[in-house]
């Protein structure tokens, strides 16, 4: 009640003769712009998710009504994956602005590691890469699924995108999870591809971080995606990591904790 309506950031340090000194820094205004600046990022994109359905709409009339000659019809495919691109970049920056809200509660329950892998290894959709489940435990995690679904989905497809091994073979990626025995389970995702040098482990995990630009937007990326499972997985009280060398497959990997027995799924959340 020092000064109603202010936000402060707090530093205290003990004095030798008991005392301590209270550092108070007023940062009401750096939140107000950061909240600002964050809804305005939120509110674009959600903006934007009109027009780009409606260019998608009328570009693939366009192609399906024969009424365009068939040498311009590859530009209107150039329009499509174009709109393809800034759709998943609008989708994208949404859900960095929305998970990073303060006000943000994410909704977590008790759940199985192995359920976890099973649903991801489900939805996972590649004709051109070879996935296996090298172990998964039954340990329950406590995790918000929907957070979980959208980082081990990225992963699974960065590793199906950049995971070519040098023979030209199809992606081999391998998925896990154990329990550490330390209250975390660690799952991790692998492929044999070309790995990723030292030299870009300390940033790919930034907003827009990509090893190879034309490549990455090759394939459709947006550079986000990392970023966002970073986000994510942080949220839910994991951290991610990479171990990775150039020649040597890359193996991305995170920690959930683990779901106490003695909280039930429902109210998992507040106790923990
Ligand atoms: P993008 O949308 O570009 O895929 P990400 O944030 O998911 O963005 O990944 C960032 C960059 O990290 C990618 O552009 C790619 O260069 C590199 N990368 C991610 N996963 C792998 C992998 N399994 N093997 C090699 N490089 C990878």
């Amino acid at each position: 009640t020092l000064l109603p309506g202010r936000i402060f950031d707090v530093n205290a340090a003990p004095l030798p003769n008991g005392g301590a000194v209270l550092v108070l820094r007023d940062v009401t205004r750096a939140e107000a712009l950061e909240r600002a600046q964050r809804e305005f990022v939120a509110n674009v994109s959600h903006e934007l998710r009109t027009p780009l359905t409606s260019v998608r709409g009328y570009s693939e009339t366009l192609l399906d009504s024969g009424l365009i000659a068939p040498e311009a019809e590859p530009w209107v495919e150039i329009v499509l994956k174009n709109v393809d691109r800034m759709s998943r970049l609008t989708e994208d920056l949404l859900v960095l602005a929305r998970t990073e809200a303060p006000d943000r509660k994410p909704l977590r329950r008790s759940i199985a590691a192995s359920t976890l892998i099973e649903d991801a290894v489900r939805n996972f959709t590649s004709d051109s890469a070879r996935l296996t489940v090298s172990g998964a435990t039954s340990t329950p995690v406590l995790a918000d699924e929907i957070a979980v679904q959208q980082v081990l989905a990225n992963l699974l497809e960065n590793a199906a995108k950049y995971g070519r091994p040098s023979d030209g073979s199809e992606p081999r990626i391998e998925v896990a999870a154990e329990d550490t025995g330390n209250g975390m389970v660690l799952f991790r995702v692998r492929d044999f591809g070309p790995g990723i040098a030292m030299e870009h482990h300390s940033r790919l995990f930034e907003r827009f971080y990509r090893v190879d630009k034309a490549r990455s937007r090759e394939s459709g990326g947006t550079g986000l995606g990392l970023a966002i499972a970073r986000l994510l997985i942080e949220e839910n009280g994991g951290t991610i990591t990479l171990d990775s060398a150039l020649g040597r497959g890359s193996e991305f990997r995170f920690t959930l904790p683990v779901a106490s027995s003695a909280v039930g799924a429902d109210t998992a959340d507040e106790a923990f």
